[in-house]
């Protein structure tokens, strides 16, 4: 037998400190317990049945059985760049600007290997997408939290990044629509973040997967749509959360050609592609009409609307969620994230995540995901208020 022995890059990666409660979660099926569970941000709507369709035509077709290209099919880049046209009003070329992923999530792991060299500074969002930290760690970068706080209204305080850090940096990301904290970013955020860019030669890498997740009919807008912002950066989207595609792993990230270039060069290296036949379903996704959207927007709003004020009527400050389908609640005097997620696990069969999951600035918050029907959500308010 020889020892298996982890690299550093793997022992050395933070504590997960969802164990605890994934732990109390199986303890609480083992026992019975009819669980409510919040915690996962992972859409229980179904797929659109148009897209299915589509993709049940596209697997007859023995062309999509060979090898796809890594950058994505030409049909599919150029739906994309008609999609970002007409919702964004933000004009790609589909042959330079554009490039396909297996799920955006690749993307954000795999763009710190093409522009981090080992101790460059990476600014990472903190409650936050934990890739964004990991991916920098597998590159050998260092990350810098940026944190996001409530008097700040969830934007990173950028006049607090100390000048050396700035002059290290490479990489940026930035969330918005963001997960967690379900806030949304005007125009002058983003021109502040692209100030910070040009003058310290930074790449911004901005996620926008839950861009079409919003409420009150108020559309975020896309970072691109700021001036300046192709000169300094991209934009990761997914199809994922939009058209409840989880499970088919497709998104794309587009803007500055050389930034896309770059990460082009990683994943023509380690990637063959998206399946060809998920392509060209996610071609007809990305022309599905906004009936069928804003109905999906709707069953989240209503839950939004009852879980937002159900917990603001228990007395707790829950944010109220401008876009995402999250809710960032704080956790009441005397309890910390994994207190409080776990009383309300035990007490209440009703599980969250802990914010403190997210980074250490998200330390006495919790998270609740929108994605249990209106049924289940009543439930869980009334069981909360019993243990509150
Ligand atoms: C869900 C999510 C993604 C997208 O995931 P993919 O399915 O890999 O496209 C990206 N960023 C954030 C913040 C997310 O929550």
């Amino acid at each position: 037998m020889i020892k298996v022995e982890l690299a550093r890059r793997v022992k050395d990666l933070p504590p997960y400190l969802f164990a605890g409660i994934d732990r109390m979660k199986q303890e609480a099926i083992a026992r019975g317990v009819d669980l409510i569970d919040m915690s996962i941000g992972d859409p229980d709507i179904p797929t659109p049945a148009h897209i299915v369709e589509a993709m049940k035509k596209a697997v007859e077709n023995p062309a999509h059985h060979r090898y796809p290209s890594y950058e994505g099919m030409p049909s599919f880049r150029q739906a994309v760049a008609g999609w970002y046209g007409s919702r964004f009003n933000v004009r790609l070329d589909p042959a330079t600007e554009v490039v396909s992923l297996i799920g955006s999530k690749e993307g954000i792991g795999h763009i710190p290997l093409a522009f981090v060299n080992p101790g460059d500074v990476v600014l990472v969002p903190s409650p936050g997408y934990p890739v964004y930290p990991v991916g920098t760690l597998f590159a050998g970068g260092r990350p810098h939290i940026m944190p996001l706080i409530e008097e700040n209204g969830f934007l990173p305080d950028f006049k607090s990044i100390p000048e050396d850090i700035l002059n290290a940096a490479k990489l940026m990301f930035i969330n918005y629509p963001n997960n967690p904290t379900s806030v949304t970013a005007g125009s002058g955020f983003y021109e502040e973040a692209i100030g910070l860019a040009n003058k310290y030669g930074i790449i911004i890498a901005h996620d926008a997967a839950y861009s079409e997740i919003y409420y009150d009919r108020k559309k975020p807008m896309s970072f691109l749509e700021v001036n300046g912002a192709k000169d300094v950066g991209i934009e990761f989207h997914s199809l994922s959360k939009t058209y409840n595609m989880t499970g088919w792993r497709i998104g794309f990230a587009v803007g500055n050609k050389d930034v896309i270039a770059g990460l082009g060069k990683i994943k023509s290296n380690l990637d063959s592609g998206v399946f060809q036949a998920v392509q060209e379903a996610s071609i007809i996704a990305l022309k599905t009409g906004d009936e069928i959207l804003s109905g999906i927007r709707d069953v989240y709003q209503e839950r939004r609307n009852i879980l937002w004020s159900g917990l603001r009527g228990l007395g707790l400050h829950a944010i109220k969620p401008e876009a995402t389908f999250y809710l960032w609640v704080k956790a009441p005097q005397g309890y910390g994230s994994s207190d409080f997620t776990a009383h309300l696990l035990d007490g209440a069969g009703v599980l969250s995540t802990p914010g403190s999951g997210f980074g250490e600035p998200g330390e006495g918050y919790i998270r609740f995901a929108l994605t249990v029907p209106v049924e289940r959500i009543k439930e869980a308010l009334e069981r909360i208020k019993k243990v509150l």
